[in-house]
């Protein structure tokens, strides 16, 4: 039973603020999706849990997990000093694996009996039946959903407090991306690992989820359970992009119940462009200032405030149950 929280989370290099005062945390034992278009800084602080940033990018503000700070410690560090185990589950299978190794040697086991059997019940938990075949084969050999699973076998070879996928399906075909997160949800469910899933396919990971969190330009919009964030967002971009992958799947497909499952599994996401920079240079004020329509000089010049209330939190002036258009605040003063 692992907790994750990420409090004031900063990273930048010398002249870029790429994540601005993050701040949420992952339940026990919960799946947590993390929301964002490419350069929303999803990846990178995937990269700061991981202690994997490069040298000149510097983080400021705490990760713990479990109550041990992640930040400033190697990888490691974490297991020898702490025993803590982080898996990682790409985006790009093919990429991941060595093509000239045969899939066997990716999992470094000695050659015994135990090793070899423990090797044969991760293949099994992914769902890989023929074993002898898959083992032998390069990467090259075997499908995208094989490769994936793979990578998912691998993730778990450690038995890890945390799991964090980052675009886990954004790789395969549609009618795979279902069953693989579904994969992933159930596996780190049975093993009482944490999950955190990063994608831009709301639809999709809101169907997989029991909390949400949802960034834009390096900075956190709002934060808090899935069935409530879906039910009522207070961040204007919450509302934007919730209302926007309603618009292209059937009307219950966002809501989280069993049967959302299979049709979140049929239908495609809201976009398939997915960009792998993360450079964006952050402003001062509110980053969606720009496009947003109830936008006034405070939210221009000042980052609005974390706002708990109820179980969401949100960083806006203007939430949404108290949205007014510029216009009419203007003409109210
Ligand atoms: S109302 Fe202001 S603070 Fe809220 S999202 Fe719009 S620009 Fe940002």
């Amino acid at each position: 039973m692992s907790e994750l929280q990420i409090s004031s989370l900063t990273i930048a290099s010398s002249q870029t603020t790429l994540v601005r005062d993050v701040t949420f945390q992952i339940s026990p034992s919960s799946s947590h999706g993390l929301i964002g278009e490419s350069g929303s800084g999803k990846s990178i602080t995937a990269r700061a849990i991981l202690g994997l940033l490069p040298p000149s990018l510097n983080a400021t503000g705490s990760i713990t997990l479990n109550g041990l700070e992640l930040l400033g410690s190697s990888e490691s560090e974490r297991v020898q000093r702490q025993g803590l185990s982080i898996a990682y589950i790409p985006q790009d299978p093919l990429a991941s694996l060595d093509p000239t190794m045969r899939i066997g040697r990716h999992f470094h086991t000695r050659r015994n009996d135990q090793s070899q059997r423990a090797v044969r019940e991760l293949l099994d938990a992914v769902e890989l039946s023929d074993h002898e075949s898959i083992l032998r084969s390069y990467p090259h050999q075997l499908s995208g959903g094989q490769r994936q699973r793979i990578l998912i076998a691998l993730a778990l070879t450690r038995s890890p407090e945390l799991i964090i996928a980052d675009e886990p399906t954004s790789a395969l075909d549609a009618g795979l991306q279902g069953p693989i997160m579904r994969l992933i949800t159930s596996l780190a469910r049975q093993r009482g690992s944490s999950l955190l899933l990063i994608s831009h396919d709301i639809a999709l990971v809101a169907a997989f989820t029991s909390e949400l969190s949802i960034v834009y330009r390096g900075s956190l919009c709002e934060t808090g359970a899935t069935v409530d964030l879906l039910q009522h967002q207070y961040h204007p971009y919450s509302a934007d992009l919730i209302g926007r992958a309603r618009s292209f799947y059937q009307p219950s497909a966002l809501s989280p119940s069993p049967r959302t499952v299979i049709e979140a599994d049929e239908a495609e996401p809201y976009s398939s462009s997915h960009e792998r920079s993360e450079a964006v240079l952050l402003r001062h004020g509110c980053p969606y200032s720009r496009v947003c329509r109830s936008s006034d000089s405070q939210c221009e010049s000042v980052l609005p405030p974390l706002t708990a209330r109820g179980p969401s939190s949100f960083r806006c002036f203007h939430p949404s149950s108290s949205i007014e258009s510029k216009e009419t605040r203007d003409e109210r003063r």
